[in-house]
């Protein structure tokens, strides 16, 4: 459920936004006045945060997408029954801007002043020009060509886009939308939101301050992304995907009266390292990570750093919270990992492995320090310190144990 509200949050609820607020009377009432600026502001502000943030993907779709709405503004103000300029400049924007969005969805950042960003930029901005060069002398038979219905569907034709253009929508919301299902990124989400905005802007040709909205929307929404990407680069461990430890100085300061902190550490991590390979190491970390975020009892699991987490229960009482500890811990120790049978072990082995024999199974231990306010600590931060004291009791008592 949390999945699928976070993928249609917040661009969802902006295209909804959207398509709801050009009818509402009061906005219904000013749209020119409105539609005069807000795409102003937003194209100006996502290309500024694009630039602050070095992310060149927001600042080229926002130069996509206000590409498009110029030439729309330029060539289509009255789009129905248009003549062949405006009808060309239709529907090469229809097949046109999906496209650049998904391909700007798919590249890598590689900056700005750089001769990727360069490269990029040019062939956005020279699609115009080479629609002009490719279309020629002949514009009746390239129209021909990208209107061409392929299905006898009367109902289609209600609205401006072509056939070819619907297909071309079509697909690249379903390969966007099948990216931000599967990778459930912000970014991905984002470009998904922002192609639905801009295929509302399309439908919406001939109807200028709609169609202006709804493009300004799909800009904000690029927008908006980057800020949600940010924030969870920030609050978000990239390796394990738990909460970092910015998240957890947060909640710690949210903390009711009663709760219990843990502090987790796994045991000779640096040996491990150094038998199996600092990549199998990365591999079992998220491994413990991914058990710890299904820790019961309440509890919730950050990552504080290199080989060491955190786990807050809060309204918990110490006796509660340690059985779940313990449960997590025999969980751990008892789970297998199988690294592939193409790794590398650091040392050479005593004794070679068979041929055949595939992967091999291994395993680590956890050993957790908890407390929890009482006479000797009574701030979080406190408390969080006598829990690295208990972790530190567990260590000397002999590792893979629980210490309160
Ligand atoms: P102890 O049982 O006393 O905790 O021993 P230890 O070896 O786990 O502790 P130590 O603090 O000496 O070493 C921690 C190691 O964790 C060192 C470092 O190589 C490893 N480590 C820290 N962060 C990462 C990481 O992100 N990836 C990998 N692969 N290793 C990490
Ligand atoms: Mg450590
Ligand atoms: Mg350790």
């Amino acid at each position: 459920m949390k999945a699928i509200i976070s993928l249609f949050l917040p661009g969802g609820l902006l295209v909804l936004a959207s398509l709801f607020l050009v009818h509402l009377g009061g906005v219904k009432a000013h749209l020119d006045t409105i539609a005069g600026v807000y795409p102003y502001v937003v194209y100006i502000g996502a290309m500024l945060l694009g630039w602050r943030f070095n992310r060149s993907a927001l600042v080229f779709g926002t130069v996509s997408i206000a590409l498009a709405h110029w030439c729309l503004a330029l060539f289509t103000p009255g789009m129905p029954g248009a003549e062949i300029t405006s009808r060309i400049a239709y529907d090469a924007v229809t097949l046109l801007l999906p496209l650049n969005l998904l391909v700007l969805s798919l590249v890598k950042e590689r900056g700005f002043i750089t001769p990727w960003g360069i490269g990029r930029l040019s062939l956005i901005l020279g699609q115009p020009l080479m629609v002009g060069l490719i279309v020629g002398p002949d514009p009746w038979r390239f129209a021909a060509l990208l209107e061409y219905e392929y299905l006898p569907w009367g109902f289609l034709s209600l609205q401006p886009v072509s056939q070819t253009g619907i297909a071309v929508c079509i697909a690249t919301l379903a390969l966007l939308g099948f990216r931000s299902v599967r990778s459930c990124g912000a970014k991905e989400s984002g470009f998904f939101w922002a192609a639905a905005a801009c295929f509302a802007a399309l439908s919406a040709a001939g109807q200028g301050p709609v169609m202006s909205f709804h493009f300004a929307t799909a800009s904000l929404i690029l927008l908006v992304s980057v800020v949600e990407v940010s924030h969870t680069m920030a609050f978000r461990d990239e390796l394990t995907g738990l909460p970092a430890r910015r998240a957890l100085k947060e909640d710690l300061l949210k903390l009711p009266g009663q709760y219990c902190l843990a502090m987790l550490d796994i045991d000779h991590f640096k040996k491990f390292n150094d038998r199996y390979g600092h990549d199998v190491g990365d591999q079992v970390l998220r491994m413990v990570a991914s058990k710890l975020d299904r820790i019961t009892g309440g509890g919730k699991a950050f990552r504080y750093g290199g080989e060491e987490f955190t786990v807050i229960f809060p309204g918990r009482y110490a006796d509660d919270a340690l059985d779940h500890l313990e449960e997590i811990r025999k969980e751990v120790a008892s789970s297998a990992f199988m690294i592939r049978s193409g790794f590398r072990p650091k040392e050479k082995p005593r004794k070679p492995k068979a041929r055949g024999s595939g992967g091999k199974r291994v395993s680590v231990t956890i050993s957790i320090g908890a407390a929890w306010p009482g006479s000797r600590s009574t701030t979080p931060n406190e408390v969080l310190k006598e829990a690295d004291k208990a972790l530190y009791r567990a260590k000397k008592q002999g590792r893979n144990r629980v210490a309160g």
